[in-house]
């Protein structure tokens, strides 16, 4: 699949028309319902304002959590609608429903260069089923549709992929953005190409070492992933976290990557702790010398070092998931050295959502990378070299 020759919002003539926008506004909220990071719907906006710009009627659309097709107050989009009108400067009214009378008759009210929002769409049955009648009346209040909800890209859904056969479809600029940076890399990749991974389980993880060991030249291994290879390699690990029916796809992945060349460099060292605790007593060890009852809960300073080495010289970084328990302060340290070096490699680098793009945050350090990936899920299966029906959807250039 090509994903460079998607249509984008620029490719049609909005002046006028109703553009319905699904964006991923699932941003998180307080106990009071006050939103505790705008990060999602502030990457929207470029569209948002492009659209309002060129006098477009614009409707917007999102999903908020997981009330599985019932109205739930938990889950409503009002203070979204909030937010919209204190950044966008004019008052961005929500509609009570999705595809009722109220959101068609605002709908319908819309002045060129005005916003609306619709209620949750996942408040209806509709939207996860992908239910054709659902998708056609939802693309019935507009004439275009814009994909800029990269984060839900990977779902199959009326508001995510069913309306697009409906409407022409064409994609806002973060989904471009997100589309073009990580396409580049996996299909044009400027070298050397290295991947860490990271995060809880190899089982996760098996989707994209497949796909990539024909694109990387190294990948580098952390987090609790690691210890499955280790243990595949030999190593003890103690009691650290091994999903022991992957061995075998542990030792072939590895056996694999000798054959194509591809380094696989696994940690040297590791902050162990006596129990999967916080405040656990802690200390390090080399990875040949993890004892009986001890558990592997971060990457040690020599493997941080030696990883550091090996990005220094990085074209390329893709990076998936934290080194470690990066949580809790004590096993926090593997995650928060490599994000530094990733951000002083020079590389193009490219860090995949959820946990890894909060730790990058955290370690304020999102703006030295090229790129900080919206959608945890949404990249993964990208770089699992999956097709996303949100994307699939959209109309190629011409
Ligand atoms: P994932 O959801 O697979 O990306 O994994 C992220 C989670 O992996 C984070 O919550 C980390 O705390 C956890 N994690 C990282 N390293 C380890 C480890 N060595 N042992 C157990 N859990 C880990």
């Amino acid at each position: 699949m090509n994903y460079f020759h998607k249509k984008s919002v620029e490719d049609v003539d909005v002046q006028g028309k109703h553009v319905l926008v699904r964006c991923d506004f699932n941003v998180p909220l307080d106990e009071n319902g006050n939103i505790t990071d705008t990060g999602r719907i502030d990457s929207s906006m470029p569209t948002i304002r492009y659209l309002l710009d060129r006098h477009a009627k614009v409707i917007l659309c999102s999903h908020m959590g997981r009330p599985k097709g019932q109205y739930n107050p938990k889950y409503s989009l009002a203070p979204v609608a909030v937010y919209l009108s204190q950044v966008l400067g004019q008052k961005v009214e929500m509609a009570d429903d999705v595809v009722g009378e109220h959101a068609k008759s605002m709908a319908a009210a819309l002045q060129d260069g005005q916003a609306m929002l619709l209620e949750n769409v996942r408040f209806c049955q509709g939207e996860e089923e992908n239910d054709p009648d659902f998708a056609k009346t939802l693309a019935s209040m507009a004439e275009i549709y814009v994909n800029d909800a990269f984060g839900a890209a990977h779902r199959a859904h009326a508001s995510t992929a069913g309306v697009a056969k409906y409407i022409p479809a064409v994609c806002g600029f973060l989904m471009e953005k997100e589309i073009t940076i990580m396409g580049q890399a996996l299909s044009n990749p400027k070298r050397p190409f290295i991947a860490i991974l990271g995060g809880s389980k190899v089982a996760d993880k098996i989707g994209v070492i497949t796909n990539l060991l024909d694109k990387v030249d190294t990948f580098m291994i952390g987090g609790g992933m690691a210890y499955t290879f280790m243990n595949a390699l030999g190593y003890s690990i103690g009691n650290s976290i091994c999903e022991t029916d992957k061995l075998e796809l542990a030792k072939d992945l590895v056996a694999k990557a000798k054959e194509k060349d591809v380094k696989i460099l696994i940690p040297l060292d590791n902050v162990i702790g006596e129990k999967f605790e916080k405040d656990t007593p802690c200390r390090v060890v080399d990875s040949d010398q993890i004892p009986e009852g001890w558990m592997g809960l971060d990457i040690g300073p020599k493997t941080v070092a030696a990883y550091t080495e090996a990005l220094q010289g990085a074209g390329t970084i893709i990076w998936n998931g934290p080194m470690g328990v990066f949580e809790w302060e004590h096993f926090a340290g593997g995650t928060l050295g490599v994000a530094k070096a990733v951000a002083e490699s020079g590389a193009i680098s490219i860090i995949g959502g959820g946990d890894t793009a909060a730790a990058v945050e955290h370690a304020g350090l999102s703006d030295k990378m090229a790129h900080v990936s919206t959608g945890g899920g949404a990249s993964l299966e990208l770089l699992e070299g999956k097709v996303l029906p949100g994307i699939a959807c959209l109309n190629d250039k011409d």
